[in-house]
């Protein structure tokens, strides 16, 4: 290397520079080959900077031709200005180039599976496979340093105001959070297995009974789910605890550590505070718990228009009051629809999960499949609550008021996302509030939890404790974007006879209780203080920050959409000696999904 020469990286060669030698390595992001001048654009993590080698540096000149994308080298030169009219304002590098005087090549690539030096869509497999290719990517640098912008702004925010980070183990016994749990085998204790933390909430409650008083932590959470597509085994979450505090208190902090993380690590404002629903209004008005606010088109309840209807398909759902919802969502300009688009948003309809979907079109006249059954009375009502106008269509799904909301509030979505309402350069924060605290599960019918069993009831609601468990209110709380959970929390049990109430309410019995949560319970029963938190889910709020549609593209080395380490290949088979120390016999498997 050329002693006088100043070490810059491809991000930093700038006009102060001029008539000065440098040194930089990096990749070979570019050759071009252009009358007898051979140009190179070298790329490192800071940037790119053009490399200018004349065919009168001959042996350099002999050395560039055989280089190819994503080569190593470094080059020493001297800096001088692009000719006039040639500067590229795009590069903060693009008004100097190098001159080439020397060229070492530090390592040869093999020709990349696909191109490095641009961001065109390659299938995920291929990026996951090569990963280090990807990462070298613009989107891939982009998202992680945005990734880690965010996550010092939160620390820095948590620090400020008095938390401290506290790690805590992998290694430990269940936390539920409603997944299954990864298992380790112990190799010293045979038979036995530690479980992977769901997300580490037992241990922060014991943390503030710990006297910690405020905690957080950027902590790992593992959960063996089926996979889903924008489901990961393992992910990352902002996790807080605090003691001495009320929900609002909770909430107060959480809001002004996502308005921080906005303004300080993207340089945007987000206006405070941050609308507020209840889970009740969330369901009514948008027919789901994570509204997408981005855009309007409520969902408008017409039951009452048809309870005399002679439409009676309409008239017997409403006759069943209030277990049941006729729902009309407007769907602006669709009257000019086909036939045909129509039969495929039915088709929709029914993947969500409706029974069927009528509509109407709204013109000079009112057409579609159900207007003959509509009397004028009706008509009127139904564009009067809808505010449709000519040019609109007016969905309608009839069905028992879960099923029927949830069926609304993803056509309303998919309408948002036809007309582009769902702009991903906009941020519609806002809290949804006043949860369930018990819910049917779905698979068994059982009474479970919505969040998780630590969650506290709101108070006052002692007489409907055991006469209906399912009508009791949580104080729990969630914070949604775009459409999307950002994170979730509640204040918590901290009376351990009540704790365990709670955990006789979801059918555990004290042997039960005593075998998995034992040492949690004999903890509360030493001065818990009262508590409560929150964890924000990393992955997302960087995936919305960075405009992104799956939390795969913010995380470095992340598991495909079948829970495989593509690039590993893990979960792999392990030698039958590692199975033997572990005690541990295969007994039966099925052929794998890769
Ligand atoms: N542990 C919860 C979760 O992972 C968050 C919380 O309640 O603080 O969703």
């Amino acid at each position: 290397m050329n002693s006088a020469s100043q070490r810059i990286s491809c991000g930093t060669a700038t006009p102060s520079l001029l008539a000065s030698t440098v040194t930089l390595a990096g990749w070979v992001h570019r050759r071009r080959d252009h009358g007898g001048i051979i140009f190179l654009d070298l790329r490192d993590h800071e940037g790119i900077t053009q490399i200018l080698i004349a065919p009168t540096q001959v042996e350099v000149f002999a050395q560039a031709e055989s280089l190819r994308s994503e080569d190593v080298v470094r080059i020493v030169g001297r800096v001088q200005a692009r000719p006039a009219g040639t500067e590229n304002e795009r590069l903060s590098t693009g008004a100097v180039e190098i001159a080439a005087e020397q060229l070492t090549v530090l390592t040869r690539s093999a020709t990349p599976p696909f191109p490095v030096a641009n961001d065109d869509d390659i299938d995920e497999t291929v990026r996951l496979r090569y990963r280090y290719l990807d990462l070298r990517r613009t989107r891939m640098q982009r998202n992680l340093r945005t990734r880690h912008r965010v996550i010092k702004v939160l620390r820095d925010y948590f620090d400020q105001h008095g938390f401290i980070e506290v790690e805590t183990p992998l290694l430990i016994k269940s936390t539920p959070e409603g997944a299954r749990d990864y298992l380790v085998p112990s190799r010293i204790h045979q038979g036995e297995f530690y479980a992977l933390p769901q997300s580490p909430q037992l241990l922060k409650q014991i943390l503030m009974i710990g006297g910690i008083g405020r905690y957080m932590q950027i902590a790992r959470c593992l959960r063996d789910e089926d996979p889903r597509a924008d489901r990961q085994p393992e992910f990352t979450q902002i996790d807080v605890e605090m003691s001495f505090i009320e929900q609002e208190d909770v909430m107060q902090i959480m809001e002004g550590a996502v308005v921080t993380a906005w303004r300080d690590a993207l340089g945007i404002d987000i206006p405070t505070p941050l609308p507020r629903l209840s889970y009740e209004e969330a369901m009514r008005r948008f027919g789901n718990d994570k509204p997408d606010l981005r855009f309007g088109l409520e969902l408008v309840d017409v039951a009452e228009l048809f309870a005399d209807s002679s439409f009676t398909t309409f008239r017997d759902v409403a006759a069943q009051g209030a277990a049941t919802r006729i729902i009309a969502l407007r769907y602006p300009g669709a009257a000019s629809l086909s036939r045909r688009d129509f039969d495929a948003l039915q088709e929709r309809a029914k993947e969500f999960g409706a029974k069927g979907l009528a509509y109407i079109t709204i013109g000079p006249e009112i057409r579609g499949p159900i207007a003959k059954f509509l009397s004028e009375q009706e008509r009127t009502g139904i564009l009067a609550v809808t505010g449709a106008e000519d040019g609109d269509a007016i969905l309608f799904i009839a069905d028992r008021k879960n099923a029927a909301s949830d069926v609304a509030g993803r056509l309303r979505n998919e309408i948002g996302e036809r007309l582009g309402l769902r702009d991903p350069a906009r941020f519609a924060f806002c809290w949804v509030v006043g949860f369930p605290l018990f819910e049917h599960d779905p698979e068994t019918g059982a009474i479970t939890f919505a969040h998780h069993p630590f969650t506290a009831p709101l108070p006052g609601q002692e007489a409907h404790f055991d006469s209906d468990p399912l009508s009791l209110r949580a104080q729990h709380y969630d914070l949604v974007l775009n459409g999307f959970e950002l994170g979730s929390g509640s204040i918590r049990n901290h009376d351990a006879a009540f704790q365990r109430k709670i955990f006789h309410h979801l059918g555990l019995d004290d042997t039960e209780i005593e075998n998995r949560f034992g040492f949690f319970t004999t903890a509360l029963t030493y001065g818990a203080p009262p508590h409560g938190g929150m964890a924000l889910g990393i992955d997302r709020v960087v995936m919305l920050a960075c405009g992104e549609t799956s939390i795969r593209d913010v995380i470095a080395f992340p598991k495909n959409q079948n829970a495989r380490d593509v690039m590993m290949d893990a979960p792999s088979p392990i030698p039958a000696a590692n199975l033997k120390e572990l005690h541990i016999t295969i007994s039966e498997v099925q052929p794998d999904q890769k």
